[in-house]
């Protein structure tokens, strides 16, 4: 698991861009070598190791797409065509003996197309008069028919190496055969919260205490980015102590994250025990929300040391955090994609850093959807996050935006998807 040198994460510039940002990881940490193979059943969220060929022609066969009759396009004329009705196939059943030569055979969704059929009218537009199907004009040939091999064919790159299985793919991988998967082994985080001042939910609240909440988004978060979670827990700010569970750490996990102690205050032992235990260097990402993330190496493990306040948490989390953890899981990483939506408020903000504003969406009187903004922005307040839906990004060029502007929207499904 030990993978980097010390200077790993050195960067130059004073700020940094989210892309940069995410960049610098990818270039820098190698996703985790080892592939397993597991059944469809488990292969939800996992990341394939290689691309999977499709073995087969989807559709495999021809069949019809509809519930009607089958007929040769070539019998039929300008106007209203009358065929006499020969020959039944339901779906599963051999078309083989059922010839479409001058006749319109019964076929059902699914079945196969008889030979010599190439188009199919469903049974809504036709009428039966004893044994003849009178058949409407304007059909196309090919019309309700489904080709072999229209969905992918057979040599044809199914799903790449590096996707992330969603339930349409488990779909198409069954479609195609599959029961199992090879994937890569999810890379293992270990997370921990540090604070004198943090008491673990459940138990009694000493003076001055809070409850510990990061570790509760953080680890729902890092199950949702693919990974397994080593729950260390919560550590004393106590330097030798911490340095010794981030040593043990290592040895075990593929990463290591956690909030709290990044600081430059004399409390925030995290940062002297990351530099006594390996190196630490900081990146002033320009973004807000967002304090300086720190990044580290500790026994060749990258750690990432995310900020006190929950808001900052959820926020470096999803636009730092979460790229590494899909690169080290060996996934494609796509950066979500905002919507946009017109801004119910207007907004002044410093020029040359991101701003990222917690809105609840409504639809608009045009059907566009309007952003509010949340009324208390602390770093802190987490009910800033609870009651709204996502965020507005404002680009680093702007300095203030008016009400009614259009802006692009991050919902946090999206985000921390
Ligand atoms: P720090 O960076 O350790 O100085 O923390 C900054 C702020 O975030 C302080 O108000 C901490 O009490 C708070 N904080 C740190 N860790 C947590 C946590 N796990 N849950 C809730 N608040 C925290
Ligand atoms: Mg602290």
């Amino acid at each position: 698991m030990a993978q980097l040198s010390e200077d790993t994460f050195a960067f130059g510039g004073p700020l940094m861009s989210i892309e940069q940002a995410t960049a610098l990881a990818a270039e820098r940490i190698q996703p985790v070598a080892a592939t397993e193979r597991v059944a469809l059943a488990q292969a939800d969220g996992r990341v394939l190791s290689q691309d999977v060929v499709a073995g087969l022609d989807l559709p495999p066969f021809a069949n019809s797409a509809v519930d009607g009759y089958a007929v040769r396009f070539a019998d039929l004329s300008d106007g209203e065509t009358r065929l006499r009705l020969q020959g039944r196939v339901p779906a599963g059943a051999d078309a083989a003996g059922v010839v479409a030569d001058g006749v319109a055979v019964r076929v059902f969704t699914g079945a196969p197309m008889p030979p010599g059929a190439d188009t199919v009218f469903m049974q809504e537009d036709v009428s039966l008069e004893g044994d003849v199907v009178r058949l409407p004009p304007g059909l196309k040939q090919g019309a309700n028919a489904r080709p072999v091999g229209e969905d992918i064919a057979r040599g044809e790159i199914a799903l790449a190496a590096g996707r992330r299985l969603r339930p349409q793919d488990l779909a198409l991988l069954a479609a195609l055969g599959q029961d199992s998967v090879e994937v890569r082994r999810r890379p293992r985080v270990a997370i921990f919260s540090t604070g004198d001042e943090l008491a673990e939910p459940g138990a009694a609240l000493p003076p001055a205490a809070i409850y510990d909440a990061n570790r509760a988004a953080l680890r729902a978060m890092v199950a949702r980015a693919g990974a397994e979670i080593v729950d260390l827990g919560i550590l004393r700010d106590e330097p030798v102590a911490l340095a010794e569970r981030l040593k043990e750490a290592a040895t075990s996990c593929d990463l290591i994250l956690t909030s709290g102690g990044v600081s430059t205050g004399e409390e925030d032992h995290v940062k002297a025990a990351v530099e006594g235990a390996g190196a630490l260097v900081f990146w002033r990402i320009g973004i807000k929300p967002g304090r300086p993330v720190a990044m580290g190496v500790v026994s060749g493990v990258p750690f990432i040391g995310l900020p006190g306040n929950p808001v900052a948490v959820f926020v470096t989390f999803a636009f730092v955090a979460r790229p590494v953890i899909a690169r080290l899981a060996g996934a494609r990483y796509v950066p979500p994609l905002p919507l946009p939506v017109r801004l119910g408020f207007p907004y002044r903000k410093k020029q040359g850093r991101r701003e990222y504003v917690r809105v609840s969406l409504s639809p608009g009187p045009d059907g566009v959807m309007v952003a509010t903004k949340h009324p208390r922005d602390g770093a802190g307040v987490m009910t800033s996050l609870t009651q709204t839906d996502g965020l507005v990004e404002l680009a680093e060029e702007l300095t203030r935006i008016e009400a009614g502007a259009m802006a692009p929207f991050l919902g946090y499904d999206l985000l921390i998807a």
